[in-house]
């Protein structure tokens, strides 16, 4: 039979048709390997009966003994209460949803088995809910001999069922070679690893010795072999498209340093070491006829846009054109304003291009780009529409990486006439070594590690709301001395509309008990040149104070601005927190930023404002971060896809990595053929990364 599990359809078993297989569909099973690879959430041991009298509360146990009395009981709500006695103690079996027919089962005198969980309830012991069998002296002491699994489920899926769906796919593998096992025998001995059928088979029906407790934490050996492989799985995707975009022809750009050295004279300040160590690192790849692949990391404020104009003006002045895309409007309106106000002394044409642009601005903009007049060009994921055609696109730089999904990352290649361009990635969410190691392995990686000199770190307060008046005065004191401060409204509603209305009411609110401050609204729904005009006008000093959602995060500078509120920190991750702090302690003045929590806090809530408190790091946040919340938050709601692992772990599976690479050189020297069948079986949606 071969690999061949992942081609049989679920519906070749016994009893799915197509109502089961949609509702199998929903939880993502769709043939028989989805079903081996659909692991327990965690088991129950129904080998044992318990005696009444040893049971403990919250534990699911298995019972059995006579009912001693079954009467419907008037509560709040009516329900069957029938007592079960088994000589060591009674308890009472709770229901209140009940057929006549079960009640006419549950009588007097009747021995029945059941399995559930203890409470105390109204009348002492109680199980609500048991499921129970009513049996006769013939039945043996237990029909089980392993720990019963508990699946994820779904609506309308009951784990019996899914149970004999297991059970019947793990039949299926009783077939020598049906899950072939791709690790080389040399590998799993070198690391003790189970065999993967051995692996699938215990933690479908582990024995009952089972360490129940390392399995709900995902550490057994038997979970962590497949964690293991489905971590190298990715992993050897990714050192795919690496190999396929190095083995495309790149143009060679090298550092002529004209334009270069004439753009630095004119800055007002100079490179920090950092930066132009990583400035080197990119002119390096640059010069070279293999596309560069580089992730640039570099927390809020140390500097990353200079060093990727620095990048732009290489490709320039080869006569190339240099892409420069940004997630936001507003971010990238900011990078327009930047890039033509340091390359219009330069000589050199810079486009715009956003979804706003429309109309004649559009043409004329796109014309810009074809013609190949404009040298460099500035916009959103626009960028990628199939009516913007590059003259000669050498170097395309993607901001705040994490905000974008690979596949948008990968098609801007596919704008290269003849060549791929080569890729420079900014992200100022510090990625974590372990997350980098993973979701980005298929980058090298440049680190600006130094601020640049005169920044004094932000203080952070933590504040409960209960004080907001005495805030409120701050800011007033603040404003009144000059400077500027932003209000951020977080709000837990997913609708947009009400976080802005939120944020309109808030704005209001300040502007009644501060008349004399002049208070300006930034949110998500404004028109994009509205939004421009704001944030124009504080910067200009205009505003005071300008209330904000969260739209501000990423990218805006004014440097006068030292004084930033955030309304319900707890609300955000520790990533963005850092990110809209990164918007005050730009200039040289102390800057200070309020953290006003909504108590009581939770612990972690409570750890989550400390860190924050007691450190300016990125790095140091953002490893915090991936501990308290885990990889999807780091990185993002939309990178998530990439890294929804079906096993695997990245906090708690840090350790495999460096085995995970090892394994994937050994692999992809000794064993070439196996890579496909690891990728394919674990990234089933095709090479998704790559065809991206
Ligand atoms: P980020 O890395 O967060 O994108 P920016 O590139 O926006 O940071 O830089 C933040 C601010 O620091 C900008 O106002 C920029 O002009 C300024 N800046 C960048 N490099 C230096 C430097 N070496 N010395 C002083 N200021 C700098
Ligand atoms: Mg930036």
């Amino acid at each position: 039979m071969g690999d061949r599990l992942h081609e049989i359809p679920v519906t070749r078993l016994k009893g799915v048709g197509a109502a089961l297989a949609s509702k199998l569909t929903r939880i993502g099973i769709q043939n028989l390997q989805d079903l081996l690879f659909h692991l327990p959430l965690r088991y129950q041991d129904r080998t044992k009966i318990i005696r009444i009298g040893d049971i403990r509360l919250g534990v699911e146990s298995m019972i059995q003994g006579t009912i001693s009395s079954a009467e419907i009981a008037d509560g709040r709500r009516r329900s069957l209460l029938c007592r079960v006695q088994d000589g060591a103690g009674i308890i009472s079996l709770r229901f209140y949803r009940f057929s006549s027919e079960q009640r006419n089962t549950m009588k007097v005198g009747v021995q029945v088995r059941c399995f559930g969980e203890p409470r105390q309830g109204a009348s002492g012991l109680e199980m609500y809910h048991p499921e129970w069998q009513t049996i006769s002296e013939k039945h043996a002491p237990s029909d089980e001999n392993t720990l019963t699994p508990i699946y994820p489920s779904t609506e309308g899926l009951t784990q019996q069922r899914l149970r004999t769906l297991c059970s019947q796919a793990l039949g299926f593998m009783n077939h020598p070679d049906a899950l072939q096992e791709w690790l080389p025998a040399s590998l799993l001995s070198a690391d003790h690893q189970w065999s993967l059928t051995e692996a699938i088979r215990y933690l479908h029906n582990p024995p009952t010795d089972a360490n129940v407790r390392v399995m709900l934490e995902g550490r057994h050996p038997a979970q962590q072999r497949l964690a293991f492989e489905e971590l190298l799985a990715h992993h050897l995707s990714l050192q795919k498209i690496r190999l396929r975009i190095r083995r495309q022809h790149g143009h060679p750009m090298p550092a002529r340093q004209k334009l270069m050295t004439q753009f630095l004279e004119l800055l007002p300040f100079t490179l920090t070491d950092a930066q132009q160590r990583v400035a080197r690192e990119i002119s390096d790849d640059l010069s070279q006829s293999v596309p560069m692949l580089r992730l640039l990391q570099g927390d809020v404020g140390s500097g990353k846009t200079v060093v990727a104009a620095l990048a732009a003006l290489q490709a320039v002045e080869n006569d190339f054109q240099a892409a420069l895309m940004a997630p936001t409007e507003i971010l990238a309106e900011q990078h327009y304003n930047n890039f033509t106000q340091w390359f219009k002394p330069l000589g050199i044409t810079v486009a715009w291009l956003t979804g706003k642009t429309k109309g004649k601005k559009r043409e004329q903009q796109l014309e810009l780009i074809s013609s190949g007049e404009a040298a460099v060009i500035i916009g959103t994921h626009a960028l990628f529409q199939d009516d913007v055609i590059f003259n000669r696109l050498g170097l395309v730089i993607i901001d705040e990486q994490h905000r974008f999904g690979v596949h948008q990352r990968l098609a801007l290649k596919e704008k290269g006439q003849g060549a791929t361009p080569h890729q420079l990635i900014m992200t100022a969410t510090p990625i974590p070594r372990t997350l980098a190691m993973s979701v980005y392995s298929d980058l090298d990686c440049s680190v600006i590690d130094e601020l640049p000199l005169g920044r004094t770190p932000v203080n952070t307060i933590v504040i409960s709301d209960d004080r907001r008046d005495q805030i409120i005065e701050r800011v007033r004191n603040a404003c009144l001395e000059g400077r500027q401060a932003y209000w951020v409204c977080t709000l837990i509603e997913k609708s947009e509309v009400l976080q802005c209305q939120a944020a309109e009411v808030t704005a209001e609110q300040l502007q009644e008990w501060l008349p004399e401050i002049s208070i300006g609204l930034i949110h998500g729904r404004m028109k994009s040149v509205d939004k421009v005009a704001v944030i124009q006008a504080f910067k200009e000093g205009h505003l005071h104070l300008l209330v904000a959602t969260t739209v501000i995060e990423v990218g805006v500078d004014v440097p006068n601005a030292s004084l930033m509120i955030i309304e319900n920190p707890e609300r955000l991750g520790l990533a963005q927190l850092h990110q809209l702090r990164g918007r005050v302690g730009r200039g040289t003045v102390a800057s200070h930023c309020v953290l006003m929590y909504h108590g009581p806090l939770s612990l972690k809530g409570r750890e989550r404002l400390q860190v924050m408190r007691d450190s300016t790091d990125g790095f140091i946040i953002a490893e915090k971060d991936l501990e308290l919340r885990g990889p999807g938050e780091v990185l993002g709601t939309r990178q998530t896809g990439m890294i929804d692992f079906r096993i695997a772990d990245l906090g708690r599976d840090e350790a495999l990595l460096s085995t995970v690479k090892d394994a994937a050189s050994q692999l992809m020297s000794e064993e070439p053929d196996s890579i496909e069948p690891i990728i394919r079986r674990w990234l089933p949606q095709g090479d998704h990364y790559a065809e991206a």
